[in-house]
């Protein structure tokens, strides 16, 4: 495995902040994920080529678009795993390597629509802004 790819991986995880080695491959998340028929990569199969620090597959999965940010698989992981923020962290990395994915605060004023909920602020800001 090239260098490089396991320090996407080890960054990948510091973004989800997620402890994917204590995934025990029991398949729990994939068998809760609505969205798993669309899937190329199952989320226990995703856990498990993140861990081995495959980024570039999983940045060309489709998983990452198919999946439904629902948490089903977060939920039903009997260890604490969080497969929804694994993936989560790909998709962020893939739309980072595109350019397209910072906020900057400063700039903040000037994009805000006055209808916009604080929430949509907020979370925009957690997501886009690590
Ligand atoms: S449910 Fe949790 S422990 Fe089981 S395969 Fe999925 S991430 Fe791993
Ligand atoms: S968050 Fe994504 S991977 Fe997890 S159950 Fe929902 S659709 Fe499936």
């Amino acid at each position: 495995m090239q260098i490089r790819e396991m320090e996407e991986a080890a960054e990948v995880l510091r973004i989800s902040t997620v402890k994917a080695e204590n995934c025990m491959q029991c398949g729990k998340c994939s068998a809760a994920c609505p969205a798993g028929a669309r899937m190329d990569i199952l989320p226990h199969r995703f856990v498990w080529e993140l861990m081995n620090g495959r980024v570039s597959l999983l940045a060309k999965s489709g998983t990452l678009w198919q999946c439904l940010s629902c948490f089903a698989c977060s939920a039903r992981c009997p260890r604490g795993v969080d497969p929804a923020r694994l993936i989560e962290a790909v998709r962020l990395t893939v739309i980072r390597r595109q350019g397209a994915n910072s906020i900057n605060v400063d700039e903040l004023p000037q994009v805000i629509d006055e209808n916009m909920p604080q929430q949509a602020i907020v979370s925009a800001l957690r997501k886009y802004n690590k």
